[in-house]
């Protein structure tokens, strides 16, 4: 059985798609997932790293799905063509390294595609990206699973881009309006350790460059609060 965590990557496949790419695949279990599942019918498992890409060709070989998977070794979104999935899975990564990966490889994405992405961590830079590339987002979830909190997201391009407030940017447009148990409990462990910060920079000599500093923690607490 597939983590909480990919099961709901998983449901955002929009019911039209055919094809998807797992860019930063490792084991390749999502992409072998929603193929079993009948959710597509052909996949890309995309990997940088050598033993990932030998564990994702393993898992595919296993279930022997070569002629529907198809794993490469590259960097990024340089493994697909332009178009060439209706879908585009990056997670399980920091948010700035996937907002790398959609900004070198955005000559691949179209207004077809669809994005899910899940952020490990500042999910802000990804949601800045989306929204200064056109892209809107159209769902959002947060959940803990083995004692990590993750968030994702599914985007596609817009006519007109939703465009977010700084509070939306930051904590999620959709999230926000859920209201998730989970959400909440992030963003009180968040407030508790920006405001330690806080505290830990008053206690240092207050140079012009630590009262920016505070300043910026200040706002941010601010705006979680
Ligand atoms: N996507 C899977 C998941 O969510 O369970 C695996 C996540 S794993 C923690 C991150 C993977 O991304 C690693 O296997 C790593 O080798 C791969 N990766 C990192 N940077 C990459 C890049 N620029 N292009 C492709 N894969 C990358």
């Amino acid at each position: 059985q597939l983590s909480k965590r990919l099961l709901r990557l998983i449901s955002y496949i929009p019911a039209h798609a055919k094809t998807l790419s797992d860019i930063g695949s490792d084991h390749a279990y999502l992409p072998c997932y929603a193929y079993q599942k009948g959710l597509i019918s052909q996949a890309v498992a995309g990997e940088v790293n050598e033993g990932p890409y030998q564990s994702a060709l393993r898992t595919v070989q296993s279930l022997g799905l070569e002629k529907v998977i198809s794993v490469r070794l590259g960097d990024g979104l340089k493994v697909i063509k332009r178009g060439e999935t209706d879908v585009v899975v990056i997670a399980g990564m920091g948010g700035s390294l996937i907002r790398k990966i959609l900004d070198e490889g955005s000559d691949k994405l179209t207004s077809e595609t669809t994005l899910i992405l899940q952020p490990n961590v500042a999910s802000d830079t990804v949601r800045d990206w989306l929204s200064s590339h056109g892209w809107s987002i159209f769902n959002e979830d947060i959940l803990e699973e083995d004692g990590h909190i993750y968030e994702m997201l599914a985007a596609h391009q817009t006519a007109e881009p939703i465009q977010l407030t700084e509070i939306e940017r930051l904590m999620g447009p959709y999230l926000i309006k859920k209201k998730d148990k989970v959400f909440e409990k992030k963003w009180r462990m968040e407030l508790h350790k920006i405001e330690n910060i806080i505290q830990s920079l008053s206690n240092t000599e207050q140079t012009d460059d630590i009262v920016q500093k505070k300043q910026q923690f200040i706002k941010k607490a601010e705006i979680i609060e």
